[in-house]
């Protein structure tokens, strides 16, 4: 297992491991009933340097490989679901966005003070009529004089109720093909016309706000177009494989969050005179909790390094998001049986993990989503379809 990571990547787990047991855990519950993690902790993990794991250190990351990135991830959703998926919209979808496709002057701007833990950033791609097709936004913007108007709205998008910034996509200009025509705009708190509503009262994943954004012909400036006009839809495609191997690290912290609690509990708890791990339908239960980890997790590292050589990994991207995501639901299922009639109860962790794992089977690109590109793909590869 040691081998997945070089001697740095080994270091900085170790520190944010300690870092989410000492400040994070105990933070939890409140998290969950206030519906936000801390400002201030996110400024802690900011001076951390967690936020900026595999940025460029240009505008204040740490440097490093999109590992390090995961790495903090996969330590963060082991300890709690929520704040991981508010970081990911934060840093792999917001602050990946601005320094992929951004001006020195929005980098310096958007980039650095996220990084930073300063602000919070979102991306909205979703909208009320559906999340699945993407490509067909009701969003629309045009321009007007120098800037542009910005009119539709989006739906169930993270850090929304909170965040300061955050990255739309609209559609600019009616193209033949689905993939051109999109541009995406950087919005800020303030702007006229931009609005967001509270936070949704979710089952799951309850750390991290999820809002609606309301897009009332919103004025923006040609200095907040992220990107060239037009392509907006090839950046969402391209950018998409690399979310979903991402979201492999994610799911692997889930698992073994729900490993962590169901081994400790198997190990403690005595029925008919003996620990319950010596009972062979408990065993099969962590067995398979173990092996889910190891394959999402050796997968997860296999991609991480593909991708950071600019390889083509969709169709083993969408694998990772489907396999890992229904592993999670699979192993929060079983550490709640193991757990008994603890397991229902709101004050043990088990139960939170339990409500946590059903959010990646939908998020980032659905079950059935993965399914339709992984057969897609494979066709393709197979010769039978271009
Ligand atoms: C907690 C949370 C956080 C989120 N954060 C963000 C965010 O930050 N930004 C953002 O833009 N979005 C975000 N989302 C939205 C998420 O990406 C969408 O919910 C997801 O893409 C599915 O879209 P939908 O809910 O509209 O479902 P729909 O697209 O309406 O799909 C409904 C059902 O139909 C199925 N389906 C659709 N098409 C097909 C098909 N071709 N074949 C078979 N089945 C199909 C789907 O799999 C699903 O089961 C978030 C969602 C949640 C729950």
């Amino acid at each position: 297992m040691q081998d997945l990571l070089t001697d740095d990547e080994r270091m900085l787990q170790e520190s944010v491991r300690r870092f989410m047991l000492q400040e994070v855990e105990p933070l939890v519950p409140q998290m969950e009933a206030d519906g936000y993690p801390p400002r201030a902790l996110i400024k802690k993990l900011g001076d951390q340097g967690f936020l900026g794991a595999g940025f460029e250190e240009e505008y204040g990351g740490s440097g490093g490989s999109l590992a390090m990135r995961a790495i903090v991830s996969e330590e963060t959703a082991r300890v709690d679901g929520g704040l991981d998926l508010t970081l990911f919209a934060d840093i792999m979808l917001f602050a990946r966005a601005i320094s992929r496709h951004g001006t020195t002057e929005q980098k310096e701007k958007y980039l650095r003070s996220t990084l930073a833990g300063d602000t919070i950033g979102g991306m909205g791609i979703t909208e009320p009529s559906g999340g699945s097709n993407a490509l067909n936004p009701a969003t629309k913007a045009w321009r007007d004089g120098d800037d542009w108007i910005l009119n539709g709205a989006k739906t169930y998008v993270t850090n929304a109720p909170w965040g300061d910034f955050l990255v739309i996509i609209a559609r600019t200009s009616e193209e033949p093909s689905r993939i051109d025509g999109g541009t995406w705009f950087i919005v800020e708190r303030g702007m006229e016309g931009f609005a967001t509503g509270p936070a949704f009262e979710k089952m799951g994943m309850r750390s991290s706000p999820t809002g609606d954004v309301f897009l009332d012909h919103v004025r923006v400036p040609q200095r907040n177009v992220l990107g060239e006009v037009g392509r907006g839809f090839h950046y969402l495609v391209d950018s998409l494989d690399t979310e979903r191997v991402l979201v492999g690290a994610s799911t692997v912290g889930l698992i073994q969050g729900c490993l962590d609690e169901a081994a400790a509990y198997a190990n403690e708890r005595q029925v008919f005179g003996s620990p319950i791990r010596n009972f062979q339908l408990i065993q099969e239960k962590i067995a398979k909790m173990a092996v889910g980890i190891e394959l999402s997790r050796t997968m997860l590292y296999r991609l991480l390094r593909a991708v950071d050589r600019g390889e083509k990994v969709t169709r083993e991207a969408a694998i990772l998001k489907l396999y890992s995501s229904e592993m999670v639901s699979q192993a929060a299922s079983d550490a709640s049986q193991i757990w008994g009639g603890a397991g229902q109860l709101e004050t043990n962790r088990v139960a939170r993990l339990f409500r946590n794992s059903k959010h990646h089977e939908v998020g980032g690109g659905t079950t059935e989503i993965m399914k339709v590109l992984i057969a897609r793909e494979t066709f393709k590869e197979l010769g039978y379809v271009r």
